[in-house]
Order: structure tokens, then sequence, then C-alpha cells
């Protein structure tokens, strides 16, 4: 029962226990040699600039759609000094399609400060990697695993549930004592401190499983390392892990968004505040009700065509999106804003619903 094991696994914790997998790390290893991923462009590296770019872009994203953008970032900003001196507006314009584009402004943050406070090296351990901007403890704990082979344990989405799942920890991901103590389970089951080499292999290898194997749902156990120790498969019931009793409460807007184009075909964008909903990113100008919108456009009320409302879902938040074209002035009191043509506005950091619009 997962509430008993969850009992047993918090007496074995205060009795300062190591939980009982001590060959766990061996096996990910050894399965990692194997079976693992090996052929990706970010591996078989120690560069932590390539390391921490891909770390950053596949925080929510499939690593089919990152290899594309990876190799045109490195492209453009072949270092990290390079991507520091670039702009903002190049920065979002080659993450265009990615979405979360606050990784994209912290990742730019974080090339400025690498140079500004490191003299353009990163530093090479996971404490100094977490005081730089966007980069957390999985993440930093990444880089300096993979480049520096520092003897630190990664906890991202794909490891928590592997980990969950082996060692049937029912603790509630919600709670931040429950993480802390996982982070403590992470740690215990690391390789051995002497074996330097391992650490690369087995950081690599327990996220390859969680990726790979170890699904959120339907896992493959038949093909897991260490189903023999699984404590979620004895129990019968993998996908009940992890746990989590606290669900992201949702919440929806309603918007209205101005699609203004000229006679030549270029359209109306403005740059968006910097913080907000789409902060720094180009947009059609946006209105929080169609009466708003009407009073930015005086004389103009006949000219206005209602285009089909459509839904964008976010990670919290439904946005219902409404559309309406116009051809006849620009709206007043807008600040930043200019007419771009379709050769620019391919290359802007545009919110995905705006870029489904005007492309369609
Ligand atoms: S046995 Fe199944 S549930 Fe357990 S770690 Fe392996 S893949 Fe995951």
């Amino acid at each position: 029962m997962p509430s008993e094991r969850a009992a047993a696994t918090a007496a074995q914790r205060a009795a300062g226990a190591a939980p009982a997998l001590p060959d766990f790390a061996a096996h990910i290893v050894a399965w990692q040699a194997t079976h693992g991923r090996s052929a990706l462009p970010w591996q078989n590296t120690r560069d932590p600039y390539r390391v921490w770019l891909s770390e950053v872009m596949l925080q929510q994203t499939q690593v089919t759609t990152v290899l594309g953008y990876f190799a045109r970032f490195l492209e453009r900003f072949p270092t990290v000094g390079a991507l520091a001196a670039g702009t903002e507006d190049e920065v979002f314009g080659l993450w265009s399609g990615l979405g979360y584009y606050s990784r994209a402004r912290n990742m730019h943050r974080c090339a400025q400060d690498v140079v500004a406070r490191f003299g353009g090296v990163f530093p090479t351990t996971a404490a100094e990697l977490m005081t730089l901007p966007g980069i957390g403890r999985s993440t930093a704990a990444a880089i300096a695993a993979f480049c520096f082979g520092e003897r630190v344990a990664i906890l991202d989405g794909n490891v928590k549930r592997v980990l969950t799942r082996v060692l049937g920890f029912a603790g509630d991901m919600s709670s931040a004592a429950q993480e802390r103590a996982l982070w403590d389970e992470a740690t215990r089951l690391l390789p051995p401190a002497d074996d330097r080499d391992a650490i690369a292999r087995y950081t690599q290898g327990v996220m390859d499983l969680g990726a790979t194997v170890c699904l959120p749902r339907k896992p493959a156990c038949m093909l897991c390392p260490v189903s023999r120790r699984c404590v979620a498969l004895r129990e019968g019931e993998p996908e009940r892990y992890p746990v989590k009793t606290r669900k992201l409460k949702r919440t929806a807007q309603s918007l209205w968004m101005l699609e203004l184009r000229d006679p030549q075909g270029r359209v109306w964008l403005e740059k968006r505040p910097a913080r907000g909903i789409w902060a720094g990113l180009y947009c059609l100008p946006v209105f929080d009700s169609r009466e708003a919108l009407v009073a930015a456009m005086p004389g103009a009320a006949s000219d206005l065509e209602d285009l089909p409302p459509f839904v964008h879902v976010l990670t919290h938040k439904d946005l219902h999106l409404h559309p309406v074209r116009c051809r006849a002035t620009v709206p007043q009191g807008r600040e930043g804003a200019r007419w771009v043509d379709a050769a620019e506005w391919r290359r802007l950091g545009l919110p995905a619903p705006v870029r489904k619009l005007l492309e369609g």
C-alpha cells in the first residue's frame, strides 16, 4: 500500500538509513552505456555553454523540437559571450515557437551575468551555477555533473518520476518538505564519491530512463534495468507515482486583439511591456474589452470586422482571444508600435497565437 510505504520510507529517513538500493547507480550506469541516448548534439561534450543551452531548451520541450533550435542558436551565438552581446529581440526571434519566453529572457540575462561576474567562463560548481538567473538546482547539478564531474543529484520531472516509483516514495510532491526529502533520497542514490567518472553517465542514465522507459503513462517496465528493485511495479500501480494532490488552479482571461494591415501588407505591431503576459514580445495591440478597442480607434467602428474567437491554452490559464480586423487607421495612444513587413515579423519573437493569426 502506498500510504504504508510512505510511512516506511519516512521511518527509514528518520532513522538515517539509506534505502535498500545499494546497486541502483551501478545498474543505471551499465544500462546507460548500452541503451541510453548518446548521439544528441549536446552530448559527448564538457562545454557548459552547450549543456546549459540544451538543459534550458529541454525544460518544457521535446528533444525532436529542440534539435533545430539548438543548432540555429549555436550558429548565431556560438559562445556565451556572443549570446550576452546579442539583443533581446534577436534572442526572442530565435526562440520563437518554443514558448515559455521567460526561459529565453533568463538565458540572455544569465549569459550577461556569466560575462559580467565570471569573465565569460561558467563557474564549475552547482552552488555557484545556482546564483545565475534561470539556473535552478536541477539544471545547475546537470551542468556540474556533466561538465565538471561534481557528485550532485538532479531532480527534473523525469527523474522525479523514476525515483518516486523505484523507492515507492508516496510523499506529496506539492509539499516542499516532501520534495526536500526526495532530494535527500536522490543524493543517497548517487554513485560512490570515489567514482568520479560514473556521475556523468549516471546523470544521463536516470534522465534517459525517465524519458524513454519510465513514461508517465504505461511505463515499459519490461525494459527497465531496475525493475526487480522497483516498489511501484511490485505494488502493481506505477502510474500512481509521483503523488501530487494539489492541482494547478486554472484561470481564464478574455482579450481582444487588433489585426491591422496597411495596403502594402505590413502589420501593426507593438512591443509588450517588460512585465505581464507575453512580456517583451512583439504583439498585435491587445485590449481587455471590445469597448476599449473601439475607443482606441475613433471613427473606425464601422470598419471593424470580428474574426472567429479561439482559445489559447497557457500553463495556468485559458486565454479566450477575440481577433478584430481593421484596414482603416492606427490605434491612438499606443507606445512603441510600428508597421512591420512580413519578412521582419517572421523573424521576431511573437506570441504563438499571434503568429498563428498572421500566418493563417
Ligand atoms: S520498473 Fe517500471 S515503474 Fe519502476 S522504475 Fe522501471 S519503468 Fe519505472
